[in-house]
């Protein structure tokens, strides 16, 4: 049963989404619970995913990049989503950490990093959370000094995605003290950078897959052409790219969304109790209904989104609340799911226990649920009426 017809997806679009499919049901999928176990993807995944065309599709030919559009990368996201592939960052690697590269960063760190972020060799990470500040970013304490035509950085992050297999982060830094937003400026730290290093692979309640470290940065010099943009302008350069990661987000959530509940749509008429299937009880049809209902508003919201984004119309308040709604959404399916499939919801091997762990985090990271309500509120409430 459809939710809705999609049609700003070309043929071409179709075509590369089988292709991705396929990549995803043959390379990942039967690898990815060893990568549970690993708390990490191996870095030969990157290669392939990057030979198959899967990395920042959206990025210009003269950038090194397909020159395709980001419904690509939607579809990339989407797919992996599906199979509830939580290790492979490519998602934050494409759609949030190449950008900042691309729309910022000096053609010669465009150069020497772009096409070696499309072709896999470099995996990207962001930079910002540090153990003292996550929703406060204007008061983090990494800092950045400049010497002679350097900068030297000092401090440590937490909770980066991709930061184990990083090559390539972008980093978010003070470079004036005492100036919270005015002071943060972003730059381009690869991890050859002596001075840098890793911390802690961190282990997570849910997407165990996934790389997630804590990173040292002790007097790293970086080049002063490292610097994204114009010094201080950091915090105006994230509320400008922070859309599309929340966009990530909703896409994220509402594929799998959609595929918790296809997979519990399917174990109730298989399931039996009472001498009747799982589906023949009331409340398991009306549940069911409900979150169909559900769904099909959430994929009309991601659509929307996409939309908008794709037409430059995407704002922070619609990022936000579509941040906002398909976390919640994701919580709510795989919640009730786990209900619907009784002791079994609550066995790690069984998908629908895996994405009820996963989903936790969606209401927490790029800007927890609170953040969102506090952006969409200041618009409703401080703004002065139109
Ligand atoms: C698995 C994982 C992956 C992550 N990946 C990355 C990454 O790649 N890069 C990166 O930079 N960061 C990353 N993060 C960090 C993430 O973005 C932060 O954890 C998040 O922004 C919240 O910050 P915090 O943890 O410091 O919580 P805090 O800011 O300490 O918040 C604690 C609680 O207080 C609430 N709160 C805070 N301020 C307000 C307010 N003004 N009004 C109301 N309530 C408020 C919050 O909503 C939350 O409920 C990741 C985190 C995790 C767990």
């Amino acid at each position: 049963m459809e939710l809705l017809k999609r049609t700003f997806f070309s043929p071409e679009h179709q075509a590369f989404r089988d292709q991705v499919r396929r990549f995803c049901e043959n390379e990942i999928a039967p690898r990815h619970a060893q990568w549970e176990q690993d708390h990490g993807v191996p870095l030969d995944i990157w290669r392939k995913a990057g030979e198959n065309g899967l990395l920042c599709c959206w990025l210009t030919e003269e950038q090194g990049g397909p020159g395709a559009d980001v419904l690509f990368d939607v579809i990339v996201a989407e797919e992996l989503s599906r199979i509830g592939a939580t290790g492979p960052g490519f998602n934050l690697h494409s759609m949030v950490v190449a950008p900042y590269i691309a729309h910022y960063g000096t053609p010669e760190v465009q150069r020497a990093i772009l096409p070696r972020m499309v072709s896999g060799e470099l995996v990207g990470a962001i930079a910002m959370t540090e153990p003292g500040a996550g929703s406060d970013l204007a008061s983090i304490k990494t800092r950045a000094v400049r010497e002679g035509d350097d900068w030297l950085i000092t401090g440590q992050k937490t909770f980066i995605t991709n930061g184990q297999n990083a090559g390539v982060i972008v980093v978010a830094a003070q470079t004036e003290d005492a100036q919270g937003k005015g002071g943060i400026s972003m730059f381009v730290v690869t991890a050859d950078m002596a001075g840098f290093s890793r911390g802690r692979n961190l282990h997570k309640i849910g997407q165990h897959a996934q790389d997630t470290a804590e990173l040292f940065f002790d007097q790293v010099r970086v080049p002063a052409h490292h610097l994204l943009g114009e010094v201080n302008k950091g915090f105006r350069y994230m509320m400008q790219e922070l859309p599309q990661e929340r966009l990530c987000i909703s896409v994220n959530c509402q594929s799998r969304a959609e595929a918790v509940f296809e997979l519990t749509q399917t174990y109730v008429k298989d399931r039996k109790a009472f001498k009747q299937r799982i589906a023949d009880f009331q409340n398991t049809r009306f549940k069911l209904a409900s979150l169909w209902a559900d769904l099909q508003a959430g994929r009309a919201l991601c659509d929307s989104m996409i939309q908008r984004h794709l037409a430059g119309e995407l704002d922070s308040i619609g990022a936000s609340a579509g941040k906002l709604w398909h976390s919640e959404l994701l919580a709510r399916v795989t919640d009730e799911c786990v209900q619907l499939h009784g002791g079994y919801g609550y066995m790690q091997e069984y998908a629908v226990a895996r994405a009820y762990c996963d989903a936790r985090i969606e209401r927490i990271y790029a800007g927890t649920s609170e953040i969102m309500k506090e952006i969409i509120a200041r618009a409703i409430c401080d703004e002065p009426r139109k």
